[in-house]
């Protein structure tokens, strides 16, 4: 990377402006040269010029060679995440304009928009733009700012929004706990245009989903587990089906529709499974062949292990356990247990559909989570699928966290 016009010590811009400034460790120097977008604190030298919280910064080698800019974090183990590795980029509202635009025609090549009204337009790190979200719920759009950089831009990310894809409305979803460790509170509600009273209406392969885009989880529907969901159609004919942590009843819905004999659904939370029932007869399904089971998974498979139920196919799509690194082993536990409970709820020749979307647990700890409680069920289990996230959540190769989703579509004898 060349220092362009910007001299050695230089932190003038060529318009005048003056950004502040982090030099890297000698040690650091060279971490940058893969382009991973997070610097961590400890790799920071000196900071330079006072930066605010998300305020643009200049990005230096011990030796001063400008190597990029990023957003500066000063209450984030994450102090500075890079908007740029070219030096010579400047931060600014054509900036967000080419990668916004990008991001979005991206979406338009990978997503048939005449059957899918719900997909991921921007995925953060992986469309470098580092901590924003933002999913397309037909004709509103759902933001999540999860980082100090894109909050300090947040008008700008909007107004570029708001012109490209001209929503309806434009709501906030950033009421998570994250937040917290850029400095800044959780927060939710309508940024842009107008409210939506009802729940939204969106196609997902053709099927009709109602979205709770202001209470719903994340951003109202979990459009990452689309692709795996129609894969799971294949599987559903005359199949008793069991739907765990079924949500709004995504994976139900396509299970019915294909054909599957009876659906159990089990949901700790009673309102998702009052919308489940409700997207099933949206898409002119019978519910006399759904069960719905409001209590806790791992209690309920007990108690099916106990009174000798079987299935033919069963969905295990839990939250995320480990938060955190330090909640893996307590995660992979709870994974086991539920995954060895289903297994051995399976008929001969029946198939799982196994997830995992706690980033922190690796695909390769995931299938040998799975493959323990086969051993322990003493069934002969085969994986016949691997599966991740659907392909509008893509993943940039130089920042691998962003692969969250894994699943196993497993065959057991
Ligand atoms: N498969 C769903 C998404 C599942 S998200 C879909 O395709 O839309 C996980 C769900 O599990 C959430 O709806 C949450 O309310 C529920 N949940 C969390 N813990 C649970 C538990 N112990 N028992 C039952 N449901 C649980």
């Amino acid at each position: 990377m060349g220092m362009g016009n910007f001299g050695k010590t230089s932190s003038i811009r060529k318009n005048g402006v003056h950004l502040s400034s982090v030099t890297l460790k000698q040690s650091r120097d060279k971490i940058l040269n893969r382009k991973h977008p997070w610097i961590f604190s400890g790799a920071i030298e000196k900071v330079e010029g006072n930066p605010s919280n998300g305020e643009t910064v200049q990005i230096f080698t011990s030796n001063k060679t400008l190597v990029g800019s990023g957003s500066f974090s000063p209450s984030s183990q994450i102090r500075v995440r890079v908007w740029s590795f070219d030096p010579e980029e400047k931060i600014d509202v054509d900036f967000f304009k080419r990668k916004i635009s990008l991001a979005n025609s991206l979406r338009e090549k990978i997503i048939d928009t005449s059957k899918t009204h719900a997909y991921r337009i921007i995925n953060a790190e992986s469309d470098e733009l580092p901590g924003l979200i933002v999913d397309r719920y037909a004709d509103y759009l759902v933001c999540q700012f999860l980082s100090a950089g894109t909050e300090f831009f947040k008008k700008i990310i909007l107004e570029i929004l708001d012109d490209i894809i001209k929503p309806f409305g434009i709501y906030e979803r950033s009421d998570l706990e994250v937040r917290t460790k850029e400095g800044l509170q959780p927060t939710q509600g309508l940024l842009k245009g107008i409210p939506t009273e009802n729940l939204v209406e969106v196609r997902e392969n053709g099927f009709k989903f109602l979205v709770d885009i202001k209470a719903g989880h994340k951003t109202g529907f979990y459009i990452d587990q689309r692709d795996n969901r129609l894969l799971l159609s294949e599987f559903a004919k005359g199949k008793n089906v069991l739907n765990c942590f079924s949500y709004t009843g995504g994976f139900s819905v396509y299970a019915l529709a294909s054909g599957a004999e009876k659906v159990t659904q089990i949901e700790s939370s009673f309102s998702a499974l009052e919308l489940a029932n409700k997207n099933i007869e949206l898409n002119g399904l019978s519910l006399t062949t759904v069960e719905n089971i409001n209590d806790d998974v791992f209690k309920v498979l007990r108690k099916f292990r106990d009174e000798r139920r079987t299935f033919d196919l069963i969905i295990l799509d839990p939250p995320k356990f480990a938060e955190s690194a330090s909640q893996i082993q307590q995660a992979a536990r709870g994974y086991k247990d539920i995954n060895l409970l289903a297994i051995k709820l399976l008929n001969p020749g029946g198939i799982l559909f196994t997830f995992s979307c706690s980033g922190h647990i690796s695909p390769e700890l995931f299938q040998k989570i799975v493959a323990d409680a086969a051993l322990d069920s003493e069934r002969e289990v085969k994986i016949i699928k691997q599966l991740t996230q659907s392909s509008d959540h893509p993943v940039a190769l130089n920042f691998p966290e962003g692969l969250y989703l894994k699943g196993l579509v497993c065959l057991a004898n």
